[in-house]
């Protein structure tokens, strides 16, 4: 049982890692194919020189993406058959003798591995690609400084979590995955809850809308639709990066709707008024408690799973780990199943994908369609996104249909 769990997971192992390089190197070819020529709709708005821009932007971030792929598919390898973990739950082990202790201690360990790796990456990718690319505001002080808040953040709710998880994994017996998720639930729901009010203001400033004309025109919507908030903010995202966005957070009567100063800096009223109306579609059409429901329903099923391997001496050995526990399992859980659930991707990404075609009819029934499509072609110019995606790599991870297919299907040829 042992051996074959491990020729499993290798084999799901190599495959993801195969499919990802596949769909990467397919993704920059068919971007540079098509790197010469401004796609037909889009010549009016925008420039062979912008074209080209996004092309070289989307061509550097997938490369970056398929050498992260590399390099994590190696950390995996070094974790389990390299024997990292095996070498941290010895010095952990050795720390402390409460089993609760060393496993929170080895958690620790792991994260700060793994987070040593990952820190050159986002360095890289920050003020590598963005910068080189123009989209980068962030200084490297405002870098660090987020950083440590992160971790700060990460340690303070992350550290009681995952003790009360290992504690109730250790004593409630073996419905213990059911206490488990209904306190991740629980979490996840006070989280969404006290993110836009106490976490969100810790890394940015959030200002109620000035502009009393484009108030004005929001609330009419706001109204229309039958839609309650907390008010408008708008974020000060150009501190940190150029790309802008809009979004809804919180929940109930606390709901808040958002833009980035670099939108509202990109987009006329009438443009704004269209891509909010995008955004309350989501939410009329229930996408956002959809999600969630759906989440909750994954978790619970792989909490279950999680259930059935805790007590499986294969499930260790199969991995190189030859000192099961309680965190051990965790860990190794997280690290075998995205390798098994990636070929998954494309199931989530056609759903999220018709939520977005859903979310555009109500934009085009509530606001003017016209003014989503020029809003859309703003967006794609200023964030440089490829309007030539590989058909392929855009089926298996796009959560937004490709642009040249979203703005059709709003122009009426649905
Ligand atoms: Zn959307």
């Amino acid at each position: 049982m042992t051996e074959a769990f491990s020729s499993l997971f290798l084999a799901a192992l190599a495959a993801t890692l195969a499919l990802k390089l596949w769909l990467g190197w397919r993704h920059a070819r068919h971007i540079a194919r098509h790197r010469a020529e401004v796609p037909a709709a889009f010549r009016d708005a925008i420039t062979l020189q912008q074209h080209q821009l996004a092309a070289d932007y989307c061509i550097a971030k997938t490369r970056f993406g398929l050498f992260s792929a590399l390099l994590d598919s190696l950390v995996i390898l070094a974790l389990t058959f390299g024997g990292a973990l095996q070498w941290l739950a010895g010095i952990a082990a050795g720390a402390s003798a409460s089993p609760l202790l060393s496993g929170l201690l080895l958690i620790v360990g792991v994260a700060t591995l793994t987070g040593c790796i990952s820190f050159p990456l986002s360095l890289y990718s920050t003020f590598g690609i963005e910068a080189r690319f123009g989209f980068n505001k962030t200084t490297p002080k405002l870098f660090i400084i987020d950083q440590i808040k992160g971790l700060l953040l990460g340690a303070a709710i992350g550290l009681p979590l995952v003790a009360l998880v290992l504690w109730l994994m250790d004593i409630s017996g073996p419905l213990w995955w059911l206490w488990v998720w209904l306190v991740w639930t629980g979490f996840q729901l006070l989280m969404v809850a006290l993110y836009p009010t106490l976490i969100a203001p810790l890394f940015n400033k959030f200002s109620p809308l000035q502009d009393l004309e484009l108030k004005a025109r929001i609330e009419a919507l706001l109204q229309r639709a039958g839609f309650k908030s907390q008010g408008v903010f708008v974020m000060d995202g150009s501190r940190r990066s150029s790309h802008g966005n809009a979004y809804f957070t919180g929940f109930g009567a606390g709901k808040r709707i958002v833009f980035f100063d670099t939108l509202l800096g990109q987009l006329d009223h009438a443009e704004i008024e269209a891509v909010l109306a995008h955004e309350l579609g989501h939410f009329k059409r229930r996408h956002i408690a959809k999600r969630i429901a759906l989440a909750f329903a994954l978790s619970l099923g792989f909490l279950f799973l999680l259930g059935q391997l805790l007590d499986a001496p294969w499930f260790y050995a199969g991995l190189g780990v030859s000192t099961p526990s309680t965190a051990m399992a965790l860990i190794l859980f997280f690290t075998a199943v995205p390798a098994f659930t990636f070929p998954f991707t494309p199931l989530s990404s056609s759903l999220s994908r018709r939520h977005e075609y859903e979310a555009d009819e109500f934009a085009a029934n509530e606001t003017d369609a016209g003014k989503l499509v020029s809003a859309l072609v703003k967006l794609y110019r200023d964030n440089a996104s490829t309007l030539t995606p590989d058909p392929l790599h855009s089926a298996f991870y796009d959560s937004h249909p490709p642009a040249a297919l979203r703005i059709n299907h709003l122009q009426g040829n649905r």
